[in-house]
């Protein structure tokens, strides 16, 4: 990567609106949380991205603003209500906004680096985060959101899928990453794993790295690691390797 294309893509990162994320959730003092520094912290600072986090609690109505209540057909937990739900995705959703809408739930569909590349082009994300039990499912269904989950395994709610998934998304915004090529050899970027990585010490506690790497042989270099590539990848995550092979 030359200087001179670097310092283009901060100029049209600086030039183009800022990728726009409205988290919905009853805990908006999570947020920026570890999305306020370093990489994406700097982003937010410098304007590349937009975070509101806005609390559902203020469109619960009555004297005890009630957000949930004891789910229908009996069971244990809560849910979350759809009338106050629904007026907080209205209140952030303005005429026009075409952003998708997004509840993080272990019943989404998983989180994909291709998901994450579709919402970065989308221009933004509202983000709702569940809690307790979950969501009334006619708030889900009224108000068209996409469910995503961010792994097989259950968490207590929707804020730290809301920043993974926006972690993910601002890492590839222009501008973000200082070096664009490191985003483009990533795991998954090619369908397949990541090769291992070294650096010094060239000899650690009597491990070597391999001569290859050390040999200067740029063409040797790139074999070498396509091929462990597709050996880690055939190891650990058949299901990939097999979409890999059967690419076209
Ligand atoms: N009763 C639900 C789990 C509720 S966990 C069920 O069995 O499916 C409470 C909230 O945490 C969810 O509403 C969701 O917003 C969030 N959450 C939990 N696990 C998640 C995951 N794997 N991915 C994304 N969000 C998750």
């Amino acid at each position: 990567m030359s200087e001179a294309k670097q310092f283009d893509e901060t100029d049209a990162a600086q030039d183009a609106l800022p990728w726009r994320a409205s988290v919905l959730t009853l805990y908006p003092d999570m947020f920026p949380g570890p999305l306020g520094t370093t990489l994406a912290g700097r982003a937010l600072e410098n304007g590349i991205w937009s975070l509101e986090a806005v609390h559902i609690r203020d469109f619960a109505e009555g004297k005890h603003r009630n957000v949930d209540d004891t789910p229908a057909g009996g069971g244990a937990g809560m849910v979350l209500r759809p009338d106050v739900v629904a007026r907080a995705i209205d209140h952030v959703t303005a005429e026009g906004d075409t952003r998708p809408r997004i509840l993080l739930s272990p019943r989404g569909k998983p989180l994909t680096q291709e998901k994450v590349h579709q919402l970065k082009d989308a221009g933004g994300v509202i983000l709702l985060c569940g809690r307790f039990e979950g969501v009334d499912q006619r708030v889900i269904d009224g108000r068209e959101l996409e469910e995503i989950s961010i792994g097989d395994y259950i968490l207590s709610g929707g804020e730290l899928g809301a920043m993974v998934l926006m972690d993910a998304v601002v890492r590839l915004l222009p501008g973000v990453m200082g070096k664009v090529a490191s985003g483009e050899e990533e795991s998954f970027e090619s369908g397949l794993l990541e090769y291992p990585h070294y650096t010094r010490p060239t000899v650690w506690e009597g491990r070597e790295i391999p001569e290859i790497l050390t040999s200067g042989h740029h063409g040797n270099i790139a074999k070498w690691r396509q091929q462990q590539a597709i050996e880690l990848t055939k190891d650990r995550r058949p299901d990939l390797y097999e979409a890999w092979k059967s690419r076209d």
